[in-house]
C-alpha cells in the first residue's frame, strides 16, 4: 500500500517509476554525478541522485571512484552489518491449525540483546511466528512464517554460489535449521508440526541474491549507541548531488526508512527552499499587502536564502511566477478560478470535494511543482 501510494504520487508529479531495472553505473565528472546507466544500456540524466542501497555498494557503482576520498570509502565498508534472517514458510493442511490473530515472539534465552554475537556457541535461538490472514475468512490458518536470526558467517561456505546452485550441503543445512525452528515454535503452538503440508526456506544468501543487500543483512549497518557518530550516517555524501536514504543510515524497518526519507528530503530541499517567484510589483499594488511585503524586503530575503543555501550545499528552486498555486487543487489537480479573489481563505474543490485552507493548499502545490522542476531522481 505504501509503495503504491508513493508510486502514484511520483507519477502524479510527472515522474516515472521503473521496476526490474538495475543501475549498473553512476556516470560522473570530477565534480558530480551526471547520469545513471541501467542494465538495458539506457542512460538517465538528473540533477540529484538518491540511493537507498548500502552506501559502500553505492560508491562501488561510481564510474570514477576518485570523486570520493578513499578514507570515506574505507570507513563505510568497515562498518559492521546486522545479521540476516532465516525464514521457513509453512504451508498448512486444510482446517487443522486455528488462526492466531497476533504475532508470537519466542525468546528461549534470557538475554534478548545478544543475538548479534557470533559464534553464539549453540545458545538458544529466537523464533518469530507470523500467521498470514486466511484469505477465505476461515478460522483456520493456511500459512505461517517462522523467522530467526542467521549470521553471514554461517553461510560463508556458499557465499560464491547462486540461487538454485548451492548443492546438497546447503539444502541439508536449511532443512536442519527449519526443523529446529519448527521445534521451538511447536513448544508454544500445539499441533503445529502435524499441520504442516510443505516447508519453503530462505536464508540471507537468498536475500542478498534477490535484493543485492550486502551480506543479506536484515536491518543494514549495525548502529551502536556507544558509537553514534561513527555508526549513524547522514544523507549527505562527499558527492554534492548524491544523497543516501534507507535502513543503512539511522533506523530500519518500514517505519524507520519512511522517517529517514524525510531526513533525506530535508537535506535536499531544506525547510524553506522552494518558493514562488511572486510578482512583487503587482502585489505591492494591492494596498492591503503592500506594507507587509515592503517590510520584509522580499529581494533581500531571497538573496539571503540563496546565499545560505549555497553555503550549506542546498538548492533554492524558484517556481514560475505564473504558476497558479492558489487555484489548483493539490488533491486532484482541478483548476478553480474562484480563489483569484484574495478574500477566499478556504474553499472546497468542485471536482473532488476536498476542503482546502488557501495557504496550505498553495504551499503543497509549490513544493510539488518545485520537486517536479528539479526532476529529483
Ligand atoms: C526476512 C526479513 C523480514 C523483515 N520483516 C520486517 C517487518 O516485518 N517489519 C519491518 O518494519 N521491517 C522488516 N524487515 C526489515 C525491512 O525489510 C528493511 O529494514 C527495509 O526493507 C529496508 O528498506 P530500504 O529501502 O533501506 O532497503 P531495501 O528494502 O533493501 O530496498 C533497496 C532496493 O534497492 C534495490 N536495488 C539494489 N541494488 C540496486 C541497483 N544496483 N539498481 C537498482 N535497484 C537496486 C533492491 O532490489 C531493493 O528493492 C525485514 C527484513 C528481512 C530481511
Amino acid at each position: 500500500m505504501i509503495a503504491e501510494s508513493l508510486s502514484d504520487a511520483i507519477q502524479k508529479m510527472g515522474g516515472t517509476v521503473m521496476t526490474n531495472r538495475e543501475v549498473t553505473m553512476l556516470k560522473n565528472s570530477k565534480e558530480k554525478i551526471n547520469s545513471v546507466l541501467l542494465d538495458n544500456d539506457e542512460e538517465r540524466e538528473a540533477k540529484i541522485f538518491i540511493s537507498d542501497i548500502h552506501p559502500a555498494s553505492t560508491i562501488d557503482l561510481l564510474q570514477n571512484k576518485e570523486l570520493v576520498r578513499s578514507s570515506f570509502r574505507n570507513r563505510i565498508s568497515r562498518l559492521e552489518n546486522t545479521y540476516g534472517i532465516f525464514t521457513a514458510h509453512l504451508e498448512l493442511k486444510e482446517n487443522r491449525l486455528p488462526y492466531l490473530n497476533r504475532n508470537v515472539h519466542i525468546h528461549e534465552r534470557d538475554n534478548v540483546w545478544s543475538y548479534h554475537h557470533y559464534p553464539d556457541n549453540g545458545q538458544k535461538r529466537y523464533v518469530f511466528v507470523s500467521f498470514a490472514v486466511p484469505e477465505n475468512g476461515s478460522p483456520y490458518a493456511t500459512h505461517i512464517d517462522l523467522l530467526s536470526p542467521m549470521h553471514w558467517e554461517e553461510l560463508r561456505e556458499w557465499e560464491h554460489t547462486t540461487v538454485g546452485k548451492r548443492g546438497q550441503g546447503y539444502l541439508d543445512f536449511k532443512a536442519k535449521r527449519a526443523d529446529e525452528c519448527i521445534d521451538i515454535a511447536s513448544r508454544h503452538i500445539p499441533r503445529l508440526r502435524e499441520s504442516i503440508e510443505t516447508v519453503y526456506t530462505s536464508t540471507p544468501l537468498t536475500w542478498r541474491d534477490y535484493t543485492g543487500t550486502v551480506e543479506g543483512s536484515a536491518y543494514g549497518i549495525r548502529k551502536n549507541f556507544n558509537e553514534l557518530t561513527y555508526t549513524i550516517l547522514t544523507p549527505k555524501t562527499p558527492v554534492p548531488n548524491l544523497f543516501l536514504t534507507g535502513q543503512n543510515l539511522s533506523v530500519h524497518g518500514v517505519l524507520g526508512v519512511s522517517m529517514t526519507s524525510f531526513l533525506t528530503c530535508a537535506e535536499i530541499i531544506g525547510a524553506d527552499t522552494i518558493l514562488e517567484d511572486l510578482k512583487i510589483k503587482n502585489m505591492v499594488k494591492n494596498h492591503k499587502l503592500a506594507k507587509s511585503i515592503s517590510d520584509v524586503s522580499w529581494s533581500e530575503f531571497i538573496r539571503e536564502l540563496q546565499y545560505k543555501a549555497e553555503w550549506q550545499h542546498k538548492i533554492v528552486q524558484k517556481i514560475d511566477t505564473y504558476y497558479p498555486s492558489s487555484q489548483i487543487c493539490s488533491n486532484c489537480g482541478y483548476k478553480f478560478t474562484g480563489t483569484k479573489d484574495l478574500s477566499v481563505r478556504e474553499w472546497i474543490c468542485p471536482q473532488c470535494g476536498v476542503h482546502h485552507d488557501r495557504d496550505e493548499n498553495a504551499a503543497i502545490n509549490i513544493l510539488n511543482e518545485g520537486l517536479r522542476e528539479l526532476q529529483i531522481a
